[in-house]
């Protein structure tokens, strides 16, 4: 059996088989384990085994703490998935894309020469940690200036000092984002860039793009990120943070990431064993089923995104498959949803977390099968015991 602190909360035992009814379904983390199965199912060929003397050294085969192997095998994983333009861009890895954040905004901000702080900004609703970092870290180059909407209008004409995080498609509503200011120094982040989320409609080329391996093989726990970044001057500015902070990532990381994206690309092409495919249909199913507990009563309602739209990964028109439920109370004002989810034994993230209002909670749609069932089940039962006695 397995030790018990591997089962699911809402099961125990030794062998995890004993479920307790009146557990909490948790969707609450973007723990991507919806992957585990499909890497259950490429066990063998995904298998890293590192001999003790192995990647015992400071130095990498490329500069700057970086395995040529791997950042060659980045580089083909964009070009053949066609998200990301990567030929005229430096890369950077980090510890997670977690680490790059602030990496990434310290080396923006100290690239302009401004004598005031440079104004970090998102978009509502937006990843906490953007706005926690920069607070956080209170560097004297950069200050966090909240909403990028406020600034529209009023910075007219003086928006060039200003770093504005782009999430696409943005955590937590899955909706497509572009830059609003004009001028500005962007950071996109595009950890959802991939077609398990979303349809990849063209490569993106900006300046400075995130991304992850958390979200896109599921391997959050190897914390493992990487930033392209064009411009020269920016790009050693984040070396110098990465050097200063970590001196790299993990060189045993990176040898477990070119093991998985090996494999990856070897299966690549819209077939059975194409990660992409596993990946969409998972995330396809889940919110299929989560539209038709909400559609059961006029409670709840989930955000709308585009019903079909053409992938050219998959070369076809796909549905939507997002990452997370952006659901909204629609009882009465002011609702706390958070605590209407919880009171029905649903643990989500109120909008609250990422600056919007009580109205809306983020349900992760991104975990185990478990996780995922255990949120429908308790969501039903919500929705249909609150409409009989209401
Ligand atoms: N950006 C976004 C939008 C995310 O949702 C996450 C993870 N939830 C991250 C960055 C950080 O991921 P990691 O550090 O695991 O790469």
């Amino acid at each position: 059996g397995k030790p018990s602190c591997e089962c699911n909360t809402c099961y125990g035992g030794d062998d995890c088989s004993i479920f307790f009814s009146n557990c909490t379904a948790n969707a609450e983390s973007g723990d991507p384990l919806f992957l585990k199965p499909y890497w259950e199912k490429h066990a063998a060929d995904s298998a890293v085994v590192v001999a003790g003397w192995h990647r015992m050294s400071y130095s990498t085969t490329g500069k700057n703490y970086i395995t040529t192997e791997l950042e060659r095998h980045i580089r083909m994983l964009h070009r053949a998935v066609g998200n990301a333009v990567t030929d005229d861009k430096f890369i950077v890895f980090g510890a997670g894309s977690t680490q790059l954040l602030y990496a990434l905004v310290h080396a923006l901000a100290g690239s302009l020469n401004t004598s005031s702080p440079d104004s970090v900004v998102a978009s509502v609703p937006y990843y906490a940690p953007y706005r926690e970092q920069t607070e956080y870290f209170d560097s004297k180059l950069a200050e966090w200036r909240g909403v990028t909407s406020e600034w529209v209008n009023a910075s007219k004409g003086s928006t060039n000092n200003f770093i504005e995080f782009v999430t696409s498609p943005n955590n937590p509503d899955g909706v497509l984002k572009k830059a609003l200011l004009n001028g500005s120094l962007t950071i996109n982040d595009h950890a959802y860039y991939w077609p398990h989320f979303t349809a990849i409609s063209e490569p993106v080329d900006e300046d400075v793009m995130l991304f992850t391996t958390s979200k896109l093989t599921g391997h959050a726990g190897s914390r493992f990120g990487w930033a392209l970044i064009k411009d020269e001057n920016v790009y050693n500015r984040t070396l110098r943070y990465m050097e200063l902070n970590t001196e790299g990532t993990s060189r045993e990381t990176q040898l477990r990431m070119l093991k998985l994206y090996k494999v990856i690309l070897a299966k690549l092409g819209g077939g059975k064993g194409d990660i992409f495919t596993f990946g969409y249909k998972t995330m396809r199913k889940r919110w299929i089923k989560l539209n038709q507990v909400v559609s059961l009563s006029k409670l709840f309602s989930l955000q709308k995104l585009p019903t079909s739209q053409y992938c050219n990964y998959f070369n076809t028109t796909r549905h939507p498959s997002p990452a997370y439920g952006w659901l909204k109370c629609e009882m009465e004002e002011d609702e706390d949803c958070d605590a209407v989810l919880r009171a029905g034994g649903i643990s989500g993230r109120s909008g609250t977390i990422y600056s919007d209002d009580k109205k809306h909670v983020r349900v992760s749609l991104i975990k185990s099968q478990d996780d995922f069932d255990q949120l429908i089940t308790k969501l039903t039962a919500l929705v249909t015991h609150t409409k009989t006695t209401a």
